[in-house]
C-alpha cells in the first residue's frame, strides 16, 4: 500500500498552505495568524468540533469516523511555531518577517496535518474519533505542556497520541523511528562565580572569579567523561562566559557561565544536576569565592511507547516500503509531555539532502507531503479499522 492517491491530488494545494505559513512565521505562543488559518481550514473541512485557545494559541479539531462504536480516540499532533533566525534561503516565499523563520519545518508539519484532516473529514473511513492537535511554542516555550495542562487529554478522552518531524539527511518521504528514549531531556544552568575584584596588576589582592570559572568549564566535562556510565548519554555544554568587567586591567568581581545539559534518563539527569552543583561550589570554595548555581529543568526525555512504536513503524512500512531504526537525538522535543500523559509514538520523515534544521538556509521539502499525510491518515484507518 503506497501513498494515498488522494494526497497526490492534494499535494499542490497543501504545498500552497505550507508556503503561505512559511512566508508568515510566528514565534512561540504568538502563532495568532497561523492558529486562525488552521482553525478556519478545519472548519471548512467540516470537522465536528474546532476549538481554539487550548494552551493559549493551540487549536484542536475533532473528526468522528463513519462509526464510533470502538470508542477509540486518537490524537495526531503537529507544531506551528517558527524560530528567531534571519532566513537566507532566497526563496520567493521566504519569510516576510525579518528575524523569524520556519527553520524547523513546522510549516510542513502543520500543512501535512491539515492535509490529513481534510482527507479524514472527507472519507471518515474509520471506527472511532480523530483529534488533530496543533500546538504553539515547541521551540522552547512548552506549548505542548500548556495544552496538556489545559486538560486537553481528558476533555477529548484522547487515548493515544502520534507525532512526526521532518528529518534532513534522510531520503524524502522515508521513515525512521525507535522505541523507548528517543529525544533528550533539555535542561539549562547558570552559575555566577563571585570573588573579589581589583587591579589586574595586583592579583594577590583579589579573589579571581575568572580563574574559578575557567576551572569549572573544564571540570564540568568530567560529568560526561568520569561520572557517567560510558554506555549512557549525557552532554554538558558551557555556551556563555561573561565577566562583569570588560577592561584589560580589571579582575572582575564576578563571572557568569551559562549552558545546557542533555540526558536520556532520569537518573543521568539527576546525576548531572547534582554534579554541576558539587563541581562549581567545590571550585569556588577551593579559591575562596562563591558559586550560585541555578539549574532549570526543561523538556523531559521523549520516550516512545513500545506497542504504538511498532504500530507506527508498520504503518510507515505500508506507506513507504521500509522504516529504519532511528538513532538517539540529543535535541529536545516538547511532544515528550504528551507522551508522558498518553501512550504513543513519534516518527521521523525524511526531508532529503537539505540544510539542517535551525539553519538559515533550511527549507521543508514539499515532496514529503504525500508520505507524511498518508502516514497520518493510515494511523487513523489502520488503528481504528471500520471492520
Ligand atoms: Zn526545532
Ligand atoms: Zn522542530
Amino acid at each position: 500500500m503506497p501513498v494515498k492517491n488522494r494526497f497526490a491530488e492534494l499535494q499542490d494545494e497543501i504545498t500552497l498552505w505550507r508556503r503561505d505559513i512559511h512566508e508568515n512565521p510566528e514565534l512561540l505562543f504568538d502563532t495568532h495568524r497561523t492558529s486562525a488559518l488552521v482553525a478556519e481550514k478545519l472548519q471548512g473541512f467540516g470537522c465536528d468540533e474546532v476549538v481554539t485557545g487550548i494552551g493559549r494559541t493551540g487549536v484542536v479539531g475533532v473528526i468522528k469516523g463513519r462509526k464510533t462504536d470502538s470508542g477509540k480516540v486518537i490524537g495526531l499532533r503537529a507544531d506551528m511555531d517558527a524560530l528567531p533566525i534571519l532566513e537566507s534561503t532566497g526563496l520567493d516565499y521566504a519569510s516576510k518577517t525579518p528575524g523569524a523563520m520556519h527553520a524547523c519545518g513546522h510549516d510542513g508539519h502543520t500543512a501535512m496535518l491539515l492535509g490529513a484532516a481534510k482527507y479524514l473529514s472527507e472519507t471518515r473511513n474509520f471506527d472511532g474519533t480523530i483529534v488533530v492537535i496543533f500546538q504553539p511554542a515547541e521551540e522552547g516555550g512548552g506549548g505542548g505542556k500548556e495544552m496538556c495542562d489545559d486538560g486537553m487529554m481528558d476533555r477529548w478522552n484522547i487515548q493515544e497520541v502520534y507525532g512526526m518531524h521532518n528529518w534532513p539527511g534522510r531520503p524524502v518521504g522515508s521513515f525512521a523511528i525507535r522505541p523507548g528514549a528517543f529525544f533528550a531531556a533539555t535542561d539549562t544552568f547558570s552559575v555566577t562565580f563571585g570573588g573579589k575584584g581589583g587591579h589586574a596588576a595586583k592579583p594577590n589582592e583579589t579573589i579571581d572569579s575568572t580563574v574559578m570559572s575557567a576551572q569549572a568549564v573544564l571540570a564540568l566535562q568530567t560529568i560526561a567523561s568520569r561520572n557517567a556510565d560510558p554506555v549512557d548519554q549525557v552532554v554538558v555544554s558551557v555556551t556563555s562566559f561573561e565577566t562583569s568587567s570588560k577592561a584589560f586591567n580589571v579582575i572582575p568581581q564576578s563571572v557568569q557561565l551559562k549552558g545546557t545539559v542533555r540526558t536520556m534518563s532520569k537518573d543521568m539527569r539527576d546525576l548531572a544536576e547534582k554534579r554541576i552543583h558539587a563541581i562549581c561550589e567545590g571550585i569556588a570554595a577551593t579559591f575562596g569565592g562563591t558559586a550560585a548555581v541555578t539549574y532549570n529543568r526543561g523538556y523531559p526525555v521523549m520516550v516512545n511507547h513500545e506497542v504504538q512504536t511498532e504500530f507506527a513503524a508498520e504503518v510507515a512500512r505500508s506507506v513507504s516500503g521500509t522504516c529504519e531504526e532511528a538513532p538517539l537525538v540529543m535535541g529536545g522535543e516538547d511532544f515528550a509531555f504528551m507522551l508522558e500523559e498518553r501512550p504513543g509514538a513519534y516518527i521521523l520523515v525524511g526531508n532529503g539532502d537539505t540544510a539542517a534544521v535551525h539553519h538559515p538556509e533550511y527549507n521543508f521539502d514539499d515532496n514529503a507531503i504525500p508520505a507524511g499525510c498518508s502516514w497520518w491518515a493510515e494511523i487513523a484507518e489502520q488503528r481504528m479499522p471500520i471492520g
